[in-house]
C-alpha cells in the first residue's frame, strides 16, 4: 500500500512520504487523513451554502476545527480515532445535507464531497482515502499547489481556532472561512487568482484567530511575566507535559497540588512558565529537555510520566511506553488517551514509578509577550534612537531534526551585540541556551513565546512601526523563520498577508510550493531561502536590506 504526503518540512526526499511517513505516519493512517479532508470539503461546502441562508451551525464550526487539527503533523497516528472522527463526520454530513434540502436546494447541486458515503469498514474507507489522495484530482501542479497551501493553512489555523476555542473564545467570522475555504476546494476548475485571495485571506483570517488566541491565554492565565526556569531535576515522581495546551497543564497542576508530584514542561510548553495563573503553582518544577524532535532520546528510560497535549508525538520507544499518555486531539496506538481532563490515571502511573533522580541544570529564560515588551517600548524606542540597538531579528518557527537546522545556531550566535534577538516557536532551542548578554537593562534574546504567540511578535512589530512612525518594512528588523509543519505555513500567510517582505526561509522550501508558485512569492514579497548565517548576516547588515 502506497501513500502520498508532503505537508511537512521532514518530507521522504524533499519530495513526499510515499512508503511510510518520516513522522511515523502509516498508509492506511495517511489515507484515513485524505478520506477525512475530503469529508471536511462536503462539510464546508454544506456549512457555507447553510450559513449563506442565515442558519450557522456550531456542532459544524468545532467539528471542522477539531477534524483539521487532527490531521495536522505529529498529531494523530491512531488509526481508530481517525475513523471515528470519520464516522462523527458522516453523521454531521447527514445532518447537514437534510438541512439543506429542506431548505430547498437539490442534491444534485452539490459536490461529489457533500454526496458521497463513507465505506462501512476500515479496509472500504482505507480505499476510499486511496482514491482521494493529493495527486488523485488537480493534474495542474501550481494550482494543486495553491490548494494544498490552502489546505496545510487551514489546517494550522485549526490548531490555533480550537485552542481559542477550548478557552472560550471563538469568532463567526473564523468558522465562515474555514467553510468558505473548503467549500471553494470542491472546485474541479479553480481560478488561479481566487485561490490566491483565499491563500491571503486564510492569513487575515488567521490574525484575527491568533489575535483571540491571544484575549484566550492571557484573560485566563494573565499577561506573560519575563522568567526564568529551571532545566534542573528535582528528586521525585513527575509528569512531563508536551505540546501547547495551557489548559491541560492548568488541570493537571490543579489535580497534582498538594499530591507529591512535580510538574515540568517539555517543548513547546516552556513559555507555560510566564504565565501568573500557572507559574503560581509551587510544583510547576522546570523545564524538561529541548525540543520535540529530541523526545526519543531524552525521554529513554527516564521514569517519569509523559503528557501530549498537541501536536509533537513521536513514536515512544519501548522503555517509556507504558508511561506515555495522550489527552485531546492527540492519538498514538496502544497509548492510554485522557479524556474531560480527569489526569487521575496520569498522576497514579507518576507516583508509581522511581520518579527523577536529583540532578544539576541551567537555567532558561522566557515571558516576554508583547504586554512585558511594550511595557518596556520607551527604553526600546531610546535605545534605537541613541543607536545602542543597531538591529533586530525575528529568529522563529519550528525545530526539526535536519542538521541544516544548526544555521539558526549559528545566525544567533553571530548577531552583532548591538542587535536584538526576538524569538518564539520550538526553533528557539537551537539557541536559548546562549547567554547573548544584555543591552542596558534589556536582554538580548527576548523569548516571545509558543508558536501559539505569534501574534504577540506580529503586536511588538507594529508597535515599534508605530513608535517611529514608519511602516514594519521600514524598521530595521529582519524576519528569519524555520518552518516544521502547517501552524507555520499560516503563520507564513499571515505575515505575506500583512505585507511583510524579504522573509528569509528554512531550512528548506517547502515541497508543495511549485517553481511557479515560489516565483509568484518572490516577486511579491521577496521571499528568500535560508543561505548561511554568514551570508545572510552580511547581506541584511551591510546592504541595509532587511
Ligand atoms: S506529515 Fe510530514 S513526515 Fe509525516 S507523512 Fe506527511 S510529509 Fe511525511
Amino acid at each position: 500500500m502506497s501513500m502520498f504526503c508532503f505537508q511537512c518540512e521532514q518530507t521522504a526526499k524533499g519530495t513526499g512520504c510515499t512508503i511510510s511517513g518520516v513522522c511515523g505516519k502509516q498508509p492506511d493512517v495517511a489515507s484515513l487523513q485524505d478520506l477525512l479532508i475530503h469529508q471536511l470539503k462536503g462539510i464546508g461546502y454544506l456549512a457555507d451554502s447553510l450559513r449563506k441562508i442565515g442558519i450557522r451551525d456550531s456542532e459544524a464550526d468545532i467539528f471542522t476545527i477539531e477534524a483539521l487539527f487532527t490531521t495536522v503533523t505529529n498529531v494523530n497516528f491512531d488509526s481508530q480515532a481517525i475513523i471515528a472522527v470519520i464516522k462523527k463526520g458522516d453523521t454531521l454530513k447527514k445532518r447537514l445535507s437534510k438541512l439543506l434540502i429542506d431548505s430547498g436546494a437539490d442534491i444534485n447541486n452539490f459536490p461529489e464531497a457533500a454526496r458521497f458515503t463513507i465505506g462501512s469498514t476500515e479496509t472500504e474507507m482505507i480505499a476510499q482515502g486511496a482514491e482521494y489522495g493529493i495527486l488523485s484530482e488537480q493534474p495542474n501542479e501550481d494550482i494543486r499547489s495553491l490548494q494544498q497551501l490552502l489546505t496545510y493553512g487551514l489546517k494550522g489555523m485549526a490548531a490555533y481556532a480550537d485552542h481559542a476555542y477550548i478557552l472560550g473564545k471563538t469568532d463567526d467570522a473564523i468558522f465562515a472561512f474555514f467553510h468558505e475555504a473548503l467549500s471553494y476546494l470542491n472546485n474541479k476548475e479553480p481560478a488561479v487568482d481566487a485561490l490566491v485571495a483565499l491563500v491571503l485571506k486564510c492569513g487575515e483570517i488567521n490574525v484575527r484567530t491568533m489575535e483571540i488566541l491571544d484575549e484566550a491565554n492571557t484573560g485566563r492565565f494573565g499577561h506573560p511575566q519575563p522568567t526564568q526556569v529551571s532545566t534542573a531535576w528535582k528528586k521525585g515522581p513527575a509528569i512531563i507535559v508536551s505540546g501547547h495546551d495551557l489548559l491541560d497543564l492548568e488541570e493537571l497542576l490543579k489535580q497534582t497540588e498538594g499530591k507529591g508530584v512535580n510538574v515540568y514542561t517539555h517543548g513547546e510548553m516552556l513559555p507555560a512558565h510566564g504565565y501568573p495563573q500557572l507559574k503560581k503553582y509551587k510544583h510547576l518544577a522546570g523545564h524538561f529537555g529541548t525540543a520535540w524532535q529530541n523526545q526519543q532520546k531524552e525521554f529513554d528510560n527516564v521514569p517519569a510520566v509523559f503528557l501530549f497535549t498537541t501536536n509533537c508525538i513521536q513514536k515512544p520507544r519501548d522503555s517509556y511506553f507504558q508511561n506515555v499518555f495522550t489527552t485531546g486531539l492527540v492519538g498514538w496506538p496502544g497509548v492510554k488517551h485522557v479524556k474531560n481532563h480527569d489526569f487521575s490515571e496520569v498522576i497514579n502511573r507518576a507516583k508509581e514509578l522511581a520518579g527523577l533522580p536529583e540532578k544539576a541544570g541551567s537555567t532558561l529564560t522566557t515571558g516576554f509577550g508583547h504586554n512585558a515588551v511594550l511595557g518596556v517600548a520607551d527604553k526600546v524606542v531610546e535605545a534605537v534612537k541613541s543607536g545602542n540597538v543597531k538591529h533586530f531579528f525575528l529568529v522563529g518557527g519550528c525545530d526539526g531534526a535536519k542538521p541544516g537546522r544548526n544555521y539558526y545556531t549559528e545566525f544567533v550566535e553571530k548577531t552583532p551585540k548591538d542587535t536584538i534577538v526576538l524569538t518564539l516557536a520550538c526553533g528557539k532551542f537551537r539557541f536559548n541556551h546562549l547567554d547573548l548578554g544584555t543591552i542596558g537593562q534589556l536582554p538580548r534574546l527576548l523569548d516571545v513565546g509558543q508558536c501559539n504567540d505569534a501574534y504577540s511578535a506580529v503586536k511588538i512589530a507594529q508597535a515599534l512601526a508605530g513608535a517611529f512612525g514608519c511602516g514594519i518594512n521600514d524598521l530595521p528588523l529582519s524576519l528569519v523563520l524555520s518552518w516544521y509543519e502547517q501552524k507555520a505555513v499560516v503563520i507564513l500567510l499571515s505575515l505575506l498577508y500583512l505585507g511583510i517582505k524579504n522573509i528569509r526561509l528554512g531550512p528548506s522550501l517547502p515541497a508543495f510550493i511549485t517553481p511557479g508558485i515560489l516565483s509568484f512569492l518572490v516577486e511579491n514579497f521577496n521571499i528568500k531561502p535560508i543561505s548561511t548565517a554568514e551570508e545572510d548576516l552580511d547581506a541584511i547588515l551591510n546592504s541595509k536590506v532587511a
